[in-house]
This record gives C-alpha cells, structure tokens and sequence, in this order.
C-alpha cells in the first residue's frame, strides 16, 4: 500500500500532467484555428483574382461593348482559362480538407509496392518524355512490402513528379526509386533543376507557399506539397525535402515496413 504522502504526491503529479496536456492542446487548438483563418484568407484571395477578371470580361461581352471577334474570342478564352484555374483551386482544396473530415478512413494496409510504384511510373512516363527529362527509374528485384493506400500514396507521387516536370528545365534528371532498410521502405524523387532555396525548406509544404520562380507559371495552386505532406502523414509516414551533391530537390516519401 502507498503512503499518504506519496498518494498525495501522485496525485499532485497527475493534476500537473492533465494541466499540461489541456494547455497544449488548446495551444494546438488556437494554432490550428488560426491557421484555418488564415487558410480561408488565402483561399478567398486566391479565388477572388480570377472572378474578378472573369466577371470583367463577361460584363464587358454582355454589354456588347467589344466587336472585333477577334477580341471577343480572346475575351472567352480568358474566361475559359480562369475559370479553369478556380476549378483546380477548389478541387485542390477539398482534397486537402478531405482527409480531415470524421468520415474519412485511410485504407492502409501492408502490401507489396514495387508493381505499384512501376503502374505510377508508366502513367507519368508521357508526360516525363514531352518534357525532355531524363529519367532514371530504379526498384529492388525482390519484392517490397510497405504500409500505405494506394488512392493517397498515387496522389503523392503524382503531385511530387507533376513539380519536378513543371519546374525543372527540359535535359534535367529525375531519379525515382524505391528503397528499402531494416527501418523503413523509402520512396525518393529526386530532381537536378532549380531546386528550392534553404530558406523555404520549412514552410514549403505549407498551403499556398510558392516560390518566387513558380509564381510566373501560373496554373499551379500552391496546394500539391501541403496534400502530399498529408496524404502520406495519414499512412503514418513522413514527407522529407533536402539538397544532394548532385541533385537540387530530393524528396523522400517514408513509409512503415
Ligand atoms: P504549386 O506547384 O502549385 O506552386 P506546390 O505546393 O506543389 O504548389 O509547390 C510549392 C512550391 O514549391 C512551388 O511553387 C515551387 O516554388 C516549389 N517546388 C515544388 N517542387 C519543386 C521542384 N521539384 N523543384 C523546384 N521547386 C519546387
């Protein structure tokens, strides 16, 4: 049996503890609220710049104040494009929300991934070809055996691969291979294009984070790293980003054995 003091003691602890975890997790709470704010004012902003041009242009066409059909046509096709481009914002953001909601159950399961990760390869290999990249594909002649869900681990691996075609100059390498060790099976797609500067590295998987360079391409949404981090968090793994000797973007996809 336990003295009264020590009981007493325990107690003491108990209570320190319980403060500790409700303090952090209305901490995480405040945080998480306030980073949803700030994503509904990104979004907002992000959606508000097309709907501005689309309902010039439209206004304008209404109003019959444009003639020239060459001008008109240029005219849908701005609306068209816009249009577009909010689309892909929307659908970007309800994946992203998606995995969060209460209904939402990952589907992971341990299975072989060498097949799945080569059926991935061959339907981005097109795309690879059109923009000139150099691609050096490689998985173990055995087979490999990782926790993951197919739907969410494709989408990774697509968002990551569609970055390395949109930002990298055509000649460039792209290194995608599968590997494993005692701990873990890892994922890497490694590029040697421009890379993204140190200083991004933390916040680069942040909602609506983009680089100087990419934001004269427009098309992207500044999503694809944020649904990739949370995606493969979901399958209880981790999305990592460094720089190599040769290589300027490595990312690396971990995955439980
Ligand atoms: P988006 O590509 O729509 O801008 P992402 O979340 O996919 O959004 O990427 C965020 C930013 O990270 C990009 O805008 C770009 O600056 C940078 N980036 C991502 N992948 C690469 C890459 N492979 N090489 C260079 N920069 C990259």
């Amino acid at each position: 049996s336990i003295s009264a003091e020590k009981e007493f003691n325990l107690i003491g602890e108990t209570f320190n503890y319980m403060a500790d975890v409700i303090e952090r997790a209305t901490y995480e709470k405040r945080i998480a609220q306030e980073s949803k704010q700030r994503l509904m004012m990104d979004l907002s902003h992000d959606l508000k710049t097309p709907i501005t041009s689309i309902h010039g242009y439209a206004q304008a066409l209404v109003e019959g104040r444009v003639e020239d059909k060459q001008r008109q046509k240029k005219y849908l096709f701005y609306i068209y494009n816009k249009s577009t481009q909010m689309t892909r914002l929307i659908q970007n953001m309800l994946e992203l929300f998606k995995v969060d909601t209460p209904n939402f159950r990952p589907n992971v399961e341990r299975k072989e991934i060498g097949e799945f990760l080569r059926e991935r390869i061959a339907d981005v290999y097109d795309d690879v070809e059109r923009n000139a990249l150099l691609l050096n594909f490689s998985v173990p002649d055995h087979e490999v055996y990782a926790q993951y869900d197919p739907e969410l681990l494709g989408r990774v691996i697509q968002n990551l691969i569609a970055n390395a075609l949109l930002y990298n100059p055509a000649g460039t390498h792209l290194r995608v291979e599968l590997v494993e060790d005692d701990q873990e099976v890892r994922i890497e797609i490694a590029d040697t294009g421009i890379g993204i500067p140190k200083e991004l590295w933390t916040t680069i998987f942040d909602p609506f984070v983009r680089g100087d360079q990419a934001r004269t391409h427009t098309g992207g949404t500044g999503l694809g790293l944020a649904i990739a981090l949370k995606n493969t968090e979901k399958m209880g793994g981790t999305l990592t980003l460094r720089s190599g000797d040769e290589e300027s973007s490595i990312f690396t996809i971990h995955l439980k054995k």
